[in-house]
């Protein structure tokens, strides 16, 4: 296959895998322009663009034995070809190979094909069947003409189809390929051939075939090869660029953590003293998970390189509280705190929650949000420049330019998913003082599954709070069609009748918030309309500040029975007393979001019920999600079949969407190479370092997001 006259027509222009695609035959300016799209520029990343699928044509099928949706390559001869007209203008032919005879139907044709397919032609073709309005028929087919006397071979290996763009067509990609091929049989890395980068003891411990035969078989598969194999991702040969590729990916969020541990941080190592304060003052004592927690967090923010950890925590698992002893950990040791929440709502019971907490202590605890405006904001500043302020909470207008930082020492981030990993990287720049990094604690009350935990946050450390506080009810869940409206309102009504407090959330598709709003607003007003007797409230991310904190205190202070919130409740709303919760279009919002919601209520001692109302007909897939919420409460059960039902670029949204691009691997299949993949990825850095660059760049490319940051 590999003929040796292109080799040396190779050897001769000098052409090695280390080229520009420039050099290959058939490329040109423009093409160059196409290939850079699929990420395409040196001969060597012709070899990493793998096949999406593949196509037998090695076998000729009988027209005879044809079903609709084969894949297959005919051959036969013309009876007829003739214009038809129907809603537009077409081609058919009529192809017979004496078993049985099939239409070839073309929309858009020359004369020229017209004339080509006269009757008595032969023709290979290859296509997918399907059932014509009379008879089997192929859309398009791809066809050549054939001399029956003199049978063309079939080919030697199951046809590759790759991911194309526009401009490039299949036979342009297998063409180009074919020349990288014929590369990869030469000899050694001196005549252009392919570096193996995995030593000699990975690849026999963890049984991988060596990398150029594995590249070869996946560009071109013997016309035995086990296409369901194929398909599924499980071939021996696949596994070995898996885990190449996996490997890669590990291995440059490593470098990322690693650069960032030589940084210097100001080590925050004070006796404790203050969190000693806090303790005595709460009215509750830690739950054990609660107190290892932040003794693994006093431990790393003790040394003098910055803490980069993510404390996972189910809702309502009390991670406030433990945020608050890590921000006295750096105001005993004299530097300032910063707590940024994504939302005003949840900053705000942040801001409450902390001078309840520190003001007593005699610390001083500063606000700064968007809507922070004039003399109010100009205090809060000075009183963080100055170091007035040892705690400051706030939104993302911590991030404005006008905000300096006195002495930033801890950046605490509250919801980790509302923030992507550039605001995460901005704000520790922001708080860099002297080539000193603040420490940096991430709090995320949607768990993620271990699987993304290893790949997509490997440059964080973890912590999980994985035990509640005793005492706390679990929360019933009913799933319930709207059309019985009618039902929950009269359940609401007896809830609220009997002295509990609920909540009505809102969910709509609409992209405005505005409107989301406003159509809030007009529920609430039904609302009313239908339960006159009760007093109902209205929140929403449109309020003025003070207008939500005003809600939200009568609310907490149970002069209000039911409030009609939008989801910007979803994070952070504590009120114990409330106990029902309805959610409206239950079916729009993700697992991990009607998770969080739901953790708003089963807070008090009060037995909690929370009723996700539905707008039918549900699909599959939505009716296995209810299911799954009504069926555990455990948020990382949760989070695991989020992943299952969505995939992890959903669950983990844009933030991470990008860097989860895979070639090959798929997180969710592949996750038990993981373990082996993160041992390769430590013996590579302690004892082969110089390959890890060229293992990143090989699957990576210049799509260094890891490494950039
Ligand atoms: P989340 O982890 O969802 O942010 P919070 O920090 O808001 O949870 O805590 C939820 C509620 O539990 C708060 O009212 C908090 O005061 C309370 N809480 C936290 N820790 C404990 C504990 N160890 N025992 C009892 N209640 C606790
Ligand atoms: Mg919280």
């Amino acid at each position: 296959m590999h003929g040796a006259v292109g080799e040396e027509v190779a050897a001769e222009a000098g052409l090695t895998l280390a080229s520009t695609v420039i050099a290959l035959k058939g490329v040109g300016p423009r093409m160059v322009e196409r290939l850079e799209r699929l990420h395409i520029r040196r001969v060597e990343d012709l070899l990493f663009h793998l096949p999406s699928h593949y196509q037998d044509r090695s076998r000729i099928a009988p027209i005879g034995s044809l079903r609709p949706g084969d894949e297959v390559a005919i051959q036969g001869e013309i009876l007829l070809t003739e214009i038809k007209y129907g809603r537009r203008r077409m081609l058919l032919s009529r192809l017979s190979d004496g078993t049985g005879a099939i239409t070839l139907r073309f929309f858009n044709f020359s004369h020229m094909q017209q004339q080509g397919l006269a009757a008595g032609v032969w023709l290979r073709c290859f296509g997918e069947v399907r059932k014509g309005p009379a008879t089997l028929e192929m859309a398009h087919p791809e066809y050549q003409r054939i001399d029956p006397a003199a049978p063309l071979a079939v080919g030697e290996h199951l046809t590759p189809v790759y991911p194309a763009t526009e401009g490039v067509r299949q036979l342009t990609l297998r063409a180009l390929v074919e020349q990288a091929l014929n590369l990869l049989s030469g000899e050694s890395a001196s005549t252009g051939g392919l570096m193996e980068l995995l030593p000699e003891t990975v690849l026999s411990k963890f049984h991988l075939p060596p990398l150029a035969e594995a590249v070869a078989y996946i560009h071109r598969p013997p016309v035995d090869a086990d296409v369901r194999i194929l398909r599924e991702g499980a071939h021996a040969m696949q596994k070995r660029l898996i885990f190449e590729e996996l490997l890669a990916h590990q291995l440059s969020l490593r470098l990322m953590r690693e650069r960032k541990r030589r940084h210097a941080a100001p080590r925050l190592d004070a006796p404790g003293r203050l969190r000693a304060a806090l303790m005595e003052k709460l009215p509750f004592t830690l739950t054990g998970a609660q107190e290892r927690v932040i003794a693994e967090l006093c431990a790393d923010m003790a040394r003098d390189a910055p803490m980069q950890r993510l404390v996972q925590g189910d809702v309502g698992s009390g991670k406030t509280v433990v945020a608050a002893a890590a921000a006295l950990q750096a105001v005993e040791s004299g530097f300032q705190t910063v707590i940024m929440a994504p939302t005003e709502l949840l900053a705000e019971q942040h801001h409450a929650n902390f001078n309840a907490w520190l003001e007593p202590l005699g610390i001083r605890v500063a606000w700064l949000s968007g809507k922070s405006k004039g003399r109010m904001r100009r205090e809060a500043l000075e009183a963080i420049a100055g170091g007035v302020a040892q705690v400051v909470v706030g939104t993302h207008a911590l991030f404005q330019d006008d905000v300096v930082f006195a002495r930033p020492g801890l950046v605490i981030i509250d919801e980790q998913h509302r923030f992507g990993v550039h605001q995460r990287l901005a704000l520790r720049e922001k708080g860099r003082q002297g080539g000193r990094f603040p420490h940096q604690l991430i709090m995320t009350a949607t768990p993620i599954p271990r699987t993304l935990m290893m790949s997509a946050y490997a440059d964080l450390d973890s912590s999980i709070i994985d035990e509640l506080p005793p005492g706390r009810q679990p929360v019933t869940t009913v799933v319930i069609s709207d059309q019985r409206r009618d039902a929950v309102l009269q359940r609401v009504r007896h809830a609220c009748g009997a002295g509990r407090q609920a909540y009505w959330v809102c969910t709509l598709i609409e992209e405005s918030e505005a409107l989301q709003c406003q159509a809030a607003a007009e529920t609430a007003q039904l609302l009313s309309e239908a339960l006159p007797e009760l007093s109902i409230a209205l929140v929403h991310g449109r309020l003025k500040a003070d207008e939500k904190a005003r809600v939200m205190a009568a609310f907490k202070a149970g002069e209000t029975d039911l409030l009609v919130a939008t989801t910007v409740i979803e994070v952070g709303v504590d009120v114990p007393k409330a106990s029902l919760m309805i959610i409206e279009n239950a079916e729009r919002l993700g697992l991990a979001q009607l998770h969080q919601l739901r953790g708003r209520v089963g807070r008090g001692a009060e037995q909690s019920t929370c009723v996700l109302m539905y707008r039918g007909p549900l699909s599959e897939r939505g009716r296995a999600r209810l299911a799954a919420l009504r069926e555990t409460s455990d948020g990382f059960e949760i989070a695991r079949r989020d992943l299952e039902l969505r995939g992890p670029g959903e669950v983990l949204g844009t933030r991470q969407a990008g860097a989860l691009r895979f070639r090959v691997a798929d997180l969710l299949r592949d996750q038990a190479l993981l373990p082996q993949v993160a041992e390769t990825a430590r013996l590579l850095l302690e004892r082969y370092p110089e390959r890890v660059k060229p293992i990143i760049r090989r699957w990576l490319g210049r799509r260094t997001r890891y490494t950039a940051v």
